[in-house]
């Protein structure tokens, strides 16, 4: 029997965010690092660095203090 892998995609606003990495720590696939390029209020922003690996989990979502992530699932 085949089971289904859920696949997820986020989108971060980055305008939003403030750069606190509690997304980054708290993904358990890596998908998200912290981009090089500063936002217009001066915080380098969280980016999807690695969408092969998301699984649609939104726990990123969940600990974002600035609701600044989207999470889209694929089944
Ligand atoms: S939805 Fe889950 S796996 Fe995907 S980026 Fe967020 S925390 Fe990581
Ligand atoms: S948790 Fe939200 S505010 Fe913090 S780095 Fe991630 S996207 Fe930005």
């Amino acid at each position: 029997m085949k089971t289904k892998v859920k696949k997820g995609k986020i989108e971060i606003d980055a305008e939003r965010c403030k750069g606190c990495k509690y997304c980054i720590l708290t993904c358990p696939k890596g998908c998200i690092e912290i981009s090089p390029n500063f936002n217009s209020s001066g915080y380098f922003p969280a980016y999807f660095f690695n969408p092969d690996s998301c699984i649609g989990c939104a726990m990123c979502a969940v600990v974002c203090p600035d609701i600044a992530i989207e999470v889209f699932i694929e089944e």
